[in-house]
């Protein structure tokens, strides 16, 4: 039996390195679903449709190949844009959903996966028996995701970070099918005043106490 470990959070709250650095630590398999649903919401922009578009997300969602997921503008603000509306859509959440629980049960070179995003602990793996919820301040995620944007070369500013942000999670916070939302067994680590090794700490002594 695979073990996994639910990684769940609002946008730039740092699940992603985390995440990696613990499968890492733990000699498990990573998947970023967030990337998943990125690679959707960007090839719909690249076939000129509306990520809003139901119906193209979905035969896009269900006809997504592994290279999709290597394309290159998949981290910026408008793949995260695109991702979010695609991913309002139950359809591409239920296209998708085989690939990851099949990931979960059985990753591809290793005992357990910790797979991150908005519904692991929810949705995906309801019953994984580590739950993380990471969180921080608004105002600490925006720092930290602006840093990230200018670090890859992309001009933009702390108001518009912001509000993209916050655009985002509301979308994601209210759509109907699986929301973001924090799983009542899950473990809420908010690293607002933590930086990236007191994180790490926090959240393998609190997987080490589960599994
Ligand atoms: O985690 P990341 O910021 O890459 O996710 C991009 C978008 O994909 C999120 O804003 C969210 O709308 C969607 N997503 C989701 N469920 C997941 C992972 C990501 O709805 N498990």
């Amino acid at each position: 039996m695979s073990i996994t470990i639910a990684i769940d959070g609002p946008a730039a709250a740092g699940k992603g390195t985390l995440a990696r650095r613990l499968a890492a630590e733990l000699g498990y398999d990573y998947l970023d679903t967030g990337l998943i649903y990125r690679a959707v919401g960007m090839k719909v922009v690249r076939l000129r449709g509306d990520p809003a578009d139901a119906g193209m997300a979905e035969a896009v969602a269900k006809s997504l190949q592994p290279a999709d997921l290597e394309a290159a503008d998949l981290r910026g603000d408008q793949a995260a844009q695109a991702a979010s509306k695609v991913a309002a859509i139950a359809a591409v959440r239920a296209a998708l959903l085989a690939f990851q629980r099949g990931f979960a049960a059985t990753p591809p070179g290793a005992a357990g996966a910790v797979l991150d995003g908005r519904d692991i602990g929810t949705v995906v793996c309801p019953d994984a028996p580590a739950k993380l919820f990471v969180t921080a301040s608004p105002e600490t995620r925006a720092m930290r995701r602006l840093k990230e944007l200018q670090g890859r070369g992309q001009a933009t500013d702390l108001a518009t970070v912001l509000a993209d942000m916050t655009e985002r999670d509301a979308r994601d916070s209210a759509r109907a099918v699986a929301p973001l939302a924090a799983a009542p067994d899950a473990h809420v680590l908010d690293t607002s005043d933590m930086d990236a090794d007191q994180a790490f700490a926090a959240a393998l002594a609190f997987i080490r106490s589960k599994v």
